[in-house]
């Protein structure tokens, strides 16, 4: 656990959050900024910083928080699709330092992303 970290407070207890699915390696939450009908996040419990520091150890916790995610949208009723996001970095738009996919539905999305 990092103690500077925000989502390893929310892992913690120690801030609140909106849980949709909890096991014993993730994680997920409704997101406090709603960018779509449905926004979770889905965090590993183990803090890493972004998918850019994961490394070759974390292969099958990265698939599971994968299969994480479309079970929450399976939960969340996205029958119709949804959007998996890993913003990574400054460039990438990551804002909080901790590796977390964006599930993101109950719209039609557009693309290119901003
Ligand atoms: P990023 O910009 O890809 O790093 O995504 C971080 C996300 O975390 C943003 O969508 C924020 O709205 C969300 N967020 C930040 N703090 C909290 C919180 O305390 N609870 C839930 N979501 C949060």
């Amino acid at each position: 656990m990092a103690t500077d970290c925000i989502f390893c407070r929310i892992v913690a207890g120690t801030i609140p959050s909106t849980k949709v699915f909890e096991d014993d390696r993730a994680l997920a939450f409704r997101d406090l900024h709603p960018a779509a009908p449905v926004h979770v996040l889905v965090i590993p419990k183990e803090h890493i910083a972004s998918t850019a520091h994961a490394v070759v150890t974390h292969e099958t916790l990265l698939g599971h928080l994968m299969l994480t995610a479309a079970k929450v949208a399976d939960q969340e009723g996205l029958a119709k699709g949804f959007r998996i996001v890993a913003n990574t970095g400054a460039d990438g738009g990551q804002t909080v330092d901790h590796l977390h996919l964006h599930v993101l539905g109950g719209r039609s999305m557009t693309w290119p992303p901003g």
